[in-house]
């Protein structure tokens, strides 16, 4: 079934214990559609300056991801983020954030074609912008979901509590949600969460995996052993686009679904991180995915 990513296209200049890179390209519409496109056609909404270099969107091209919905805007510029990671790799923080063209103003283009999606992920980005485009939607998509970050919920509380009812699941990580609900405990925290919309939230624990909590349920999926981190970023957003490509390739929104779904998600952000940048997940093949899911899979059973 057709699925939607929003989320920013963006130039990343990135800092590691294994060494850095410049301008590299990185947003979490680019991550999570790249990702997703591993199970399943993506149609992804973001939008980029003059400045964005054609050989990214040729990138980009090279997967079945339908970019009539990148935009690139004239006179304007692309987002720029900047960060450093310490030398646990868990921790990072953020040297600069220039918005440009994703500032407060922007609002997405929606090509007519897309807005019967019946999968969407609002991939990190501003609440505004995922209202706006929720607003835009033909009908109400089978499975929306949410992926969100504490710079939304420091800069933008009022719109991100109006986002989560029409919302059915929220994914964030740790501390996040600890933020967003202004709880110590993570998991009080997460059903605080439920209590402002959302039928499910997934909370991302780095490296002690991720966790899935309902109203009827509370599942755990450990983060796959890896000993080769490169560079963390983009494994949220490659968490969220794995996790919604799967689903949208099963057709399926059930919380057996989600679970399974989470899995390969999990692999998908784990072969992420073993490169900067889009590297590792430009030659990952559906055959590693696979290879690994299995091993994973035998690793968690007992
Ligand atoms: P992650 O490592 O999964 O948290 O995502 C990192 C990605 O998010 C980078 O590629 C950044 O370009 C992008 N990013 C950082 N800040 C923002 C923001 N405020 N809005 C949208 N995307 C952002």
């Amino acid at each position: 079934m057709s699925l939607l990513v929003i989320g920013s296209a963006a130039f990343d200049s990135i800092q590691t214990p294994s060494g850095s890179r410049e301008k590299v390209i990185g947003g979490s519409g680019v991550y999570a559609a790249y990702a997703a496109s591993f199970f399943t056609p993506v149609r992804l909404v973001s939008v980029v300056g003059e400045d964005w270099p054609s050989a990214y969107t040729d990138r980009l091209r090279t997967r079945a991801i339908d970019l009539e919905g990148l935009e690139v805007r004239p006179g304007a510029r692309t987002l720029a983020w900047s960060g450093r990671y310490f030398e646990n790799l868990n921790d990072r923080e953020t040297l600069d954030i220039r918005l440009n063209v994703m500032g407060e103003e922007y609002r997405p283009l929606v090509p007519e074609s897309y807005r019967g999606s019946e999968f969407l992920l609002l991939a990190n980005g501003s609440p505004v912008c995922h209202l706006d485009l929720l607003d835009k939607m033909a009908k109400k998509p089978r499975l929306t979901v949410a992926d969100t970050m504490d710079f939304y919920i420091q800069n933008q509380p009022a719109p991100l509590r109006k986002l989560l009812p029409r919302i059915d699941g929220l994914i964030l990580n740790d501390s996040e949600a600890r933020l967003l609900a202004g709880e110590k405990n993570t998991i009080t925290a997460a059903r605080r969460i439920l209590e402002m919309g959302p039928a499910f939230v997934i909370v991302k624990k780095g490296e002690n995996g991720a966790f899935y909590l309902s109203r009827q349920a509370i599942r755990l999926i450990p983060a796959y052993p890896s000993e080769e981190v490169v560079d963390p970023t983009g494994a949220g957003d490659s968490f969220a686009g794995a996790l919604m490509g799967a689903l949208a390739a099963s057709g399926r929104s059930d919380p057996e679904s989600i679970i399974a779904a989470m899995a390969r998600a999990t692999v998908v952000a784990g072969y992420n991180v073993e490169g900067f940048s889009l590297e590792r997940l430009e030659t990952l093949t559906e055959k590693e995915i696979e290879s690994r899911l299995a091993a994973f899979r035998t690793m968690i059973t007992f």
